[in-house]
């Protein structure tokens, strides 16, 4: 599947937002948005362009994307599941995001950032109900366990990244077990799970229904 292999940061930077791409780098004086929040090319005297509503639309819809790491292609696969389904098209669209593997691992704190934790899984140091899982798109299920595979190195890794991470919250959909190092799906993910609270789902909803 193709991916972004630039700098991360042009992205942030992109949207004006802190995307947290880049793990601990992020919380430091160090992140390029707090350094120059303006676009990449841009010069930092000219004037911030004014959007039109279809700008601000698909800004919005750029910045999800980027968030979770997804190509255009995936995206509007996901969108076409999300309308399909019962309930709030833009909630839907969240929720299927949400459940991606590479995001579970991440917010459960077993990954530095979301890009780390797709990293992680691709290199089969994760196990979805005790059979590797090297499909950062994999949609979790409730009831479904995840554990770093057997090996001496993957247990060791993870341990590390959740010693890291510290005693950052993890969302109550996820059920997490340091000691054991095992996530349990205890739940699907609500509206009020979703790490960024600030996402205009609505205007994604409104782009991609034209
Ligand atoms: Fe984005 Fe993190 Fe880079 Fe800051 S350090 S610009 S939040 S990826």
């Amino acid at each position: 599947m193709a991916r972004y292999s630039g700098n991360v940061c042009r992205l942030c930077r992109r949207e004006g937002h802190k995307l947290f791409l880049k793990g601990r780098r992020c919380e430091t004086e160090k992140c390029a948005v707090d350094r120059r929040n303006v676009p990449p090319g841009s010069n930092l005297r000219s004037r911030p362009r004014r959007l039109s509503d279809y700008g601000v639309h698909l800004r919005e819809k750029q910045k999800v994307k980027r968030i979770y790491g997804v190509m255009e292609r995936q995206f509007k696969r996901y969108f076409n599941n999300a309308e399909r389904m019962k309930g709030n098209t833009g909630v839907n669209l969240l929720s299927i995001l949400e459940r991606r593997l590479d995001n579970v691992v991440d917010a459960a704190g077993m990954s530095m950032s979301r890009p780390h934790a797709r990293q992680l899984i691709n290199h089969g140091h994760f196990l979805v109900n005790g059979r590797k899982v090297d499909i950062t798109s994999y949609s979790v299920r409730v009831g479904d366990v995840i554990t770093p595979r057997a090996s001496r190195s993957s247990k060791k890794l993870v341990a590390d990244f959740l010693e890291l991470s510290g005693d950052k919250s993890v969302p109550q959909w996820l059920g997490l077990d340091r000691e054991a190092a095992k996530i349990t799906i205890n739940a699907l993910p609500t509206r009020e799970d979703v790490r960024f609270q600030d996402i205009q789902e609505q205007f994604i909803v409104e782009l991609c229904s034209k």
